[in-house]
């Protein structure tokens, strides 16, 4: 047991979308779909991964959404199967994704249609409001995200539930965008790196996976540490562009790096506390400390132990050690041991902590 790996990175599928009328359908060139609901949790999969998006965005957004998946795939390996739901602003759309995932759940699950659609109508997490969230969003003119449903554990799938991208779309973006192409790009590296994570506890018990997960600051720190990485590295070669609707201008990986350093700093001083205090409720529950100086603690470990450390080291033993146990078998020191270590690298001036980090 544990976290299969693939024996190295493959070339990235080509997306293949296609307009279904009510909403858009895209799957890897070439790949198969899985059939049923099989339990592959942890294991390397052959299946292709899918990508459904509401009908009223722009097609380019969900392919340009789905070769960013595809990419993190083919550097990160293939773990599902994997449904990655992107939701717009349309209501009759929204309806139509809601029957799409409903349909399927019936089929693949056995799950009552009506019980399915009340449940994503009305959840917090469920689609409809994904796409209230949207509505909302765009009146603001602020950024949404995207969750992995935990609770998906039970489908047998990793699924992903996303606001619109806007970044992909420039027309969804006001005279100073906040947002960019790349950044949405970014995001879905983000989320899929959770799926892998997800992947590596496979235990079918909630409380069972939760007293292994690791805390907040590591698993958000991870995620978004090792997509602005990778997708810095992807830009830089080629493999990562924009189409002529996404939103342009500039996404720098040492420049966000930066941000979440000064950022979570200020954080620390405000709340009086460190990474430790991050979780939900925590007295420094904020964004920040939680993703800024978590992506800052996965440079850190990673620039002494190697940055295959995650992958091929730590979570390919979390099921069978638990995070503490994966984390010293990992990093040769205990959470606590490096927190105190971490807090000491906090506290060295800038330039000493951007040295650490990859070109
Ligand atoms: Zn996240």
């Amino acid at each position: 047991m544990g976290l299969e790996r693939p024996d190295g990175p493959t070339e990235a599928k080509k997306a293949q979308c296609e307009d279904k009328g009510t909403y858009t359908y895209c799957t890897g060139e070439g790949m198969p779909v899985v059939v049923g609901a099989p339990d592959l949790y942890g294991q390397v999969i052959e299946y292709s991964p899918e990508m459904v998006c509401a009908g009223d965005l722009d097609i380019r957004i969900c392919e340009e959404a789905m070769h960013a998946l595809l990419l993190a795939i083919s550097v990160w390996g293939n773990y599902g199967p994997l449904e990655y739901y992107i939701t717009g602003i349309d209501e009759d759309a929204g309806q139509a994704l809601v029957d799409f995932y409903c349909e399927r759940r019936a089929e693949r699950n056995g799950h009552r249609l009506s019980d399915c659609v009340q449940k994503q109508q009305e959840w917090g997490m469920g689609l409809e409001n994904a796409r209230f969230n949207n509505e909302k969003h765009l009146e603001s003119n602020s950024t949404g995200g995207a969750v992995l449903d935990w609770e998906t554990r039970q489908l047998n799938i990793l699924q992903f539930t996303a606001g619109l991208p806007w970044g992909l779309d420039e027309s969804y973006l006001g005279p100073k965008p906040t947002t960019t192409g790349y950044g949405a790009q970014k995001t879905v590296f983000h989320e899929y790196f959770h799926g892998i994570q997800q992947s590596a506890l496979t235990s079918p018990n909630g409380a069972a996976r939760d007293s292994k997960a690791p805390p907040r600051w590591f698993t958000e720190g991870s995620a978004e540490y090792m997509a602005q990485l990778e997708t810095h590295r992807q830009r830089a070669n080629g493999n990562l562009t924009l189409t002529e609707i996404g939103g342009q201008g500039d996404y720098d990986f040492h420049f966000w790096m930066r941000i979440y350093l000064q950022l979570s700093k200020q954080t620390f001083a405000r709340c009086g506390g460190f990474i430790a205090d991050s979780g939900w409720g925590d007295k420094c529950d904020d964004y920040f400390a939680a993703y800024g100086a978590g992506a800052w603690a996965i440079a850190y470990l990673t620039n002494r132990y190697g940055e295959d450390s995650l992958l091929e080291v730590l979570y390919p033993v979390i099921e069978e050690k638990g995070f503490e146990g994966a984390f010293l078998h990992t990093f040769e020191m205990t959470v606590e041991e490096f927190y105190v270590e971490f807090e000491n690298f906090f506290a060295l001036p800038e330039t000493e902590q951007m040295a650490i980090l990859p070109q």
